[in-house]
């Protein structure tokens, strides 16, 4: 068992990893910069330390920093939350060189899935379905030229060390090819120091729909079955749900069983996210991510499983709570991410909140750090609260989170709350109908 675990995050998942610590009896210390000094998970922490100024690279990217931290506290495991240093192999390798758990896969996992190109292969290789493409980097004009001409245009080029949907071109014909590929090359290496790209089949209208799976290192896995993150802006997911409303319970089954006996013969260990684009009945594989996702809660949710918890455990060596038989899925679960930003510009809104109310009541979850008189710093990402709102069908579901979104009061500052008061009365959703572009084509033709 651990004995002591660092947290190494800040915001609402710091939070929500502290709750799991306390939880299971686990002491535990977070790291902060000075501009955190006032956040709900350093004021709730048993012990924290200061591990440099505002900028993420000196304090939560900072590597030395936080391993010192380990040291002077005597923490033996880190829980790296999402971003930051979540999936970097290199963070990982060095804690478990000094002896720390990383709370996650092994560098050598991570490393593979942070390659697209490898990640690809590889999942290809363990019997995932993928998106048609090229066989690798497409390294000359010629290479590109062909290989579209092999797959069918529209095709989309692809960053290799891709993220955040950077580094992405579609080209619709071999006229505008040529450009889309070399201004993918130049974007790619500005953004990621690696100009090396591959190319897919442009998808028209899929949505977005990845599996949640879970291994112990040992050659044990479970599916946790799938979220529907299909509502996304410039790639960033917004609205959530599980399960999607596109999949019947045979093809939910059918595909988390892919994804699990592959997890099966990897060895993975911790938890992952498998996630594909569907299409037409068909699942391809995009990207695999090697942590805890914003979107757990919604799993959460209709599981009953605390994935945190089974995060610890693995990571321990207590291998998994669940077998796969024991996993029942049941209700629906929708989570909106609300940001401290305008809900019509998106534009990032930092500054006190001078008041919060969080709704409550039956299948209402609010993780958040927000309080009364927090000021939100404009150092780091604008995510300040998850709702997660659970119901026994979709339809109870979504007649709480209308009920939930009415109570929620977040005054002070700027937030995406009427975005989803609006999306929570619109037909398409009622409707469950909506693809990966759904969302951006409705903020282009609402009125100001
Ligand atoms: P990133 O790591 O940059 O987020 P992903 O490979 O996960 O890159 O893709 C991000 C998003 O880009 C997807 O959620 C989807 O909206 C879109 N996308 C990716 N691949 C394709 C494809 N082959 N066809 C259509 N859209 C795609």
């Amino acid at each position: 068992m651990v004995s002591k675990i660092l947290i190494a995050n800040r915001g609402e998942i710091a939070l929500r990893v502290l709750r799991a610590c306390k939880e299971l009896g686990i002491p535990c210390v977070v790291v902060h910069s000075t501009a955190d000094a006032d956040a709900m998970h350093v004021r709730l922490a048993d012990e924290s330390v200061c591990i440099g100024p505002p900028p993420s690279r000196e304090s939560y990217l900072n590597i030395h920093q936080i391993v010192a931290a380990c040291e002077i506290t005597g923490a033996d495991a880190v829980h790296p939350g999402y971003g930051f240093l979540s999936e970097n192999a290199k963070f990982a390798e060095i804690l478990e060189a000094h002896g720390i758990t990383f709370i996650g896969p092994t560098a050598e996992h991570i490393r593979i899935m942070g390659d697209k190109i490898t990640a690809k292969t590889t999942a290809q290789e363990l019997g995932i379905p993928v998106v048609p493409g090229s066989d690798g980097e497409v390294k000359t004009e010629e290479d590109a030229l062909r290989t579209a001409a092999e797959i069918g245009y529209p095709v989309l080029i692809k960053a290799t060390a891709g993220g955040g949907g950077r580094g992405m071109k579609v080209a619709k014909s071999a006229d505008d090819l040529i450009e889309a590929w070399s201004t993918a090359r130049t974007e790619a290496a500005a953004a990621f120091g690696n100009d090396a790209v591959y190319m897919e089949k442009y998808l028209g209208k899929p949505r977005h729909i990845e599996i949640q799976v879970f291994g112990d290192g040992e050659g044990n896995a479970i599916h946790l079955g799938e979220r529907d993150c299909s509502l996304q802006r410039r790639h960033q997911k917004v609205w959530e749900e599980a399960n999607s409303p596109a999949l019947n319970v045979e093809q939910r089954m059918k595909i988390g069983q892919v994804c699990a006996d592959a997890m099966k013969k990897l060895k993975y260990r911790g938890a992952g996210t498998i996630e594909f684009l569907y299409e037409n009945g068909e699942f391809y594989f995009i990207e695999m991510n090697t942590r805890l996702q914003v979107e757990h809660p919604i799993t959460e949710a209709i599981t009953g499983i605390d994935l945190v918890h089974e995060q610890i455990r693995v990571a321990s060596g207590g291998g998994l709570s669940v077998k796969q038989e024991d996993i029942n899925f049941h209700g629906h679960a929708i989570e909106c991410r609300i940001n401290a930003e305008d809900a019509r510009t998106f534009v990032p809104s930092p500054g006190t909140i001078t008041h919060f109310h969080a709704p409550g009541g039956l299948g209402v979850r609010v993780d958040s750090g927000a309080y009364q008189g927090y000021k939100i710093p404009p150092y780091y990402d604008s995510l300040i609260g998850k709702l997660i709102v659970f119901g026994r069908t979709r339809v109870e579901c979504m007649m709480r989170l209308r009920r939930a979104l009415d109570e929620f009061v977040v005054d002070g500052i700027k937030t995406t709350l009427p975005l989803f008061q609006d999306l929570v009365d619109n037909q398409d959703i009622a409707n469950g109908e909506y693809d990966i572009h759904w969302l951006e084509n409705y903020l282009a033709k609402k009125p100001a």
